[in-house]
């Protein structure tokens, strides 16, 4: 009897580790399945670690990456390879926030329950909403320079061009060293994966919180003598202003009434706009993660007087200052930028339902909004010339001229938006250690901008 007992005791044993296997793999079947078939041996997905399934296309159906016959091709344009590199990846998968790298199991065709057996081994296709054209546009503008182009669609959330320099041709890779500094970062996508200073375009978000809580603000004076003394330390302006009212100070980027109104305004407001106007968050592209910015949330007066007008140890992403600007113009509701419009299998059926595209939330009270896109139109009217811009779009912008430690050239920023809404765009354009921001970023801009227009025109 006991004999039984001890024989019906093992086999209980070897049924509850059975079940405790079974469930353990199911487990880590359902959460990693996807890693494990991405997993670079896969010669059913690899050949010699390069992706071969999938496509990726633009917003036109001009396929960036496909595979012909087995082998990978990218784009018969060489500026769109160039310009859209850094969001398709290259070959060898060294773009850690490239789609084939983020969405490799969804080009493959991976699902759960058939791995990745497809009936015609070519794969899914990602359509994104980004436009060769305005992409290669660009990228000629801005090839010779580090930097980064971003622009959006402002009410639907379509992000049309995001580029990043220094990049390289993914059909004929150059050799890279560590020490060459033509490539440094080369694989870093500094739209969406860097921080920078923001110097005086952080100034918006500066104003926005002086607007919402400085009941007189329209109606204070400002002056400027070029310098001012605040806590020991020296505030220096670009210029000596003498007396300027709010809207004037934007206009005239002025340090000296900026570091005012911060100290006005105190850490704790300072904190919650860069927070609540998504300077500070990551964002969430399409599954890509962008990185956060930062500002300091401590300090002197001196230190509180410099994050205000975009210095001390403040640092954003170009995406995200597109994402203000935008919000901006959309009156305050920021339309979420999206990048991934939707994925289909080789039938053409859509593989993935809900992406969540184009969601919104407000950020800024309408009038708010409204009034930081009057002042801003303002800065092109009577400081940036609306003629070097294009002439329809009503284009609103500020600029910004981050200064740098040590003998470093300064980072050249320019964001800003279309008022006219036949083109509701809105951009931010980095060029780093590039010098002014209005000529320089701001130049690059208004011909990027000009190639938006035409395309609109011809639609
Ligand atoms: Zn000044």
């Amino acid at each position: 009897m006991k004999k039984v007992k001890r024989r019906a005791m093992s086999v209980l044993v070897i049924i509850l580790c059975l079940i405790v296997g079974i469930g353990t793999f199911t487990y880590r079947f359902f959460r990693e399945g996807r890693d494990w078939v991405n997993f670079t041996a896969n010669k059913h997905i690899y050949s010699n670690g390069v992706l071969i399934g999938g496509a990726i296309y633009d917003r036109d159906g001009n396929a960036l990456v496909h595979t012909v016959d087995g082998v990978r091709k990218y784009s018969d344009n060489e500026s769109v390879r160039c310009a859209t590199m850094h969001i398709v990846g290259d070959k060898k998968s060294n773009i850690a926030t490239s789609l084939q790298k983020v969405y490799a199991d969804q080009l493959m065709g991976y699902n759960t329950v058939n791995g990745t057996y497809s009936v015609s081994g070519k794969g899914n296709s990602i359509y994104t909403t980004l436009d060769s054209d305005i992409c290669a546009s660009a990228y000629e503008q801005i090839k010779d320079r580090k930097g980064a182009v971003c622009v959006y669609n402002y009410k639907t959330g379509e992000v049309i061009c995001l580029v990043s320099t220094p990049t390289y041709d993914p059909e004929n890779p150059p050799t890279i060293s560590p020490e060459d500094d033509k490539y440094e970062g080369v694989y870093i996508n500094r739209a969406i994966s860097s921080t920078f200073t923001p110097g005086s375009v952080y100034k918006l978000v500066t104003a926005a919180a002086a607007i919402d809580n400085i009941d007189d603000i329209f109606d204070q004076k400002f002056t400027c003598n070029k310098t001012q003394v605040v806590n020991g330390q020296k505030i220096v302006c670009s210029g000596t202003h003498r007396n300027e009212n709010f809207e004037q100070a934007l206009a005239n980027s002025c340090n000296i009434a900026f570091g005012n109104i911060s100290r006005q305004l105190g850490w704790n407001t300072t904190v919650e706009y860069a927070r609540k106007l998504g300077i500070t968050t990551a964002h969430d592209l399409s599954g890509i993660i962008t990185a956060k910015g930062n500002i300091a949330s401590s300090g002197g007066d001196n230190e509180l007087s410099w994050t205000g007008i975009g210095q001390n140890t403040d640092l954003v992403n170009p995406f995200a200052m597109m994402r203000l600007v935008g919000t901006i113009a959309n009156h305050g509701v920021c339309v979420e930028p999206y990048l991934v419009e939707k994925i289909t299998n080789s039938s053409g059926f859509r593989t993935q339902l809900g992406l969540s595209n184009g969601s919104t939330t407000r950020c800024l009270s309408r009038n708010t909004a409204d009034k930081l896109s009057d002042m801003m139109r303002n800065n092109v009217v009577s400081k940036y010339g609306d003629s070097n811009y294009p002439q329809n779009m009503e284009i609103c912008a500020k600029s910004g001229t981050a200064e740098l430690d040590g003998n470093k050239k300064s980072h050249s920023w320019f964001v800003g938006f279309c008022r006219n809404e036949k083109y509701p765009y809105a951009f931010a354009v980095f060029v780093q250690n590039g010098g002014s921001g209005a000529t320089v970023a701001g130049g690059v801009a208004s011909k990027v901008m000009a190639a938006v227009e035409e395309k609109v025109n011809s639609q």
